[in-house]
């Protein structure tokens, strides 16, 4: 592997930190407060390419590869993970799917006015009752009418009140039947979707989370993507490459958070020195950046995997959780060095 920043990678590093300058950093403490999900922001992003960064230009997307998109969140999230989340969702797991496994009329359909940022995109898989469980859902679409008729609550889905395309999964078959799941395509204006009740989280709070409720919601039989009952397979699928931007989101929040206390700590003095010249506070910052090394190399070996075509779904896993709980005690220990 080489570990220098390509060209584009560096472009795009670049790119974010002015966006964020100028259109993140300055509201950021206002949105969190007030929970607002700044969907003008995503449009400026979808303005920069960075919407559909994955698509192919055929599709009116970027074009870029993994190595690029990991940059796109990572930096991001360290400005502002909230709006790093929302557009990984949107990226990731909306648009990711469609590109994945959605049918050729579909692709043309959907991903130009996704990846321009003219559309935001949900992903429904989550319910009140099943999380990890997936397997287990509830939300049932019923044959009717060449079509079909979906009943049930999604739980959790980021973008929910403000997207405008959901990407729903659904059983059609028998309970705990890998193949008893179906993913459908679904516009928001259909008249048997509502937005349902708006999570108040305790972090990531610009970034919105809603339930989605289908109540006799129907849709056509074209609306499938690939076949009935690939669901949850696809699921599984699009859930390893999202584990990726998981991970450069996390450590988006860690290089975030450590530059922030570094630079706190070179500043704040107490008992007459600077306090990073205290050994309790150099240990701490040395571990920070021993974790963001770590981090980073996992992150860089799943994705080379993934760009190179090879079985990354281990490495795309131990990447999103290394980097994940890193970034809770690296946010833990830059808030100590803060005081208060
Ligand atoms: C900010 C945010 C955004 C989200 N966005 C989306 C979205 O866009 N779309 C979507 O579909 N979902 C979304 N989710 C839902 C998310 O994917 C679920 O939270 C996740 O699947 C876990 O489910 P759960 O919260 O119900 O926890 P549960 O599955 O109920 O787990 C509860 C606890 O039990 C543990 N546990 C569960 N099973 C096992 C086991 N077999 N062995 C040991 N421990 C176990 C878990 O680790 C956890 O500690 C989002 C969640 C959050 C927090």
């Amino acid at each position: 592997m080489d570990f220098r920043l390509t060209e584009s990678q560096n472009m795009i590093i670049e790119m974010v930190k002015k966006f964020g300058e100028l259109h993140i950093t300055p509201n950021s403490l206002e949105w969190d407060n007030k929970q607002h999900f700044p969907l003008d922001v995503f449009k400026k992003l979808g303005d920069l390419g960075l919407a559909g960064v994955l698509v192919p230009e055929e599709y009116g997307g970027s074009g870029f590869s993994y190595l690029e998109y990991i940059k796109v969140i990572e930096q991001l999230a360290s400005i502002n993970p909230s709006i790093a989340l929302s557009l990984a969702a949107h990226n990731s797991l909306c648009v990711g799917h469609i590109l994945d496994f959605a049918s050729e009329e579909q692709k043309k359909k959907y991903l130009p006015s996704l990846s321009s940022g003219v559309f935001l995109g949900s992903w429904a898989l989550t319910e009140p009752n099943t999380g990890s469980d997936a397997m287990r859902m509830k939300c049932v679409a019923e044959k009717k009418n060449n079509g079909w008729v979906i009943n049930g609550t999604k739980t959790w889905i980021t973008n929910a009140a403000s997207s405008n395309i959901i990407v729903l999964l659904a059983r059609t078959g028998d309970l705990l039947d890998s193949k008893g799941i179906t993913s459908f395509i679904i516009e928001k204006n259909n008249p048997g979707l509502k937005v349902g009740k708006k999570e108040d989280k305790l972090g990531m709070r610009s970034s919105e989370t809603n339930e989605l409720i289908f109540d006799n919601c129907f849709v056509k039989n074209e609306d499938i993507i690939g076949a009935e009952g690939e669901g949850f397979i696809q699921a599984m699928k699009v859930l390893d490459k999202g584990r990726i931007s998981i991970a450069a989101l996390s450590l988006g929040i860690s290089k975030g958070a450590y530059t922030a206390a570094l630079k706190y700590s070179k500043e704040r003095e107490q008992f007459g020195k600077q306090i990073n010249q205290f050994q309790a506070i150099a240990f701490k910052i040395a571990d920070m950046a021993v974790m963001i090394e770590s981090s980073e190399l996992l992150l860089n070996k799943a994705c080379y995997l993934l760009n190179n075509n090879q079985d990354f779904s281990l490495s795309s896993s131990i990447a999103k959780y290394y980097a994940s709980e890193s970034a809770v005690k690296i946010s833990n220990e830059a808030v100590q060095i803060f005081g208060g």
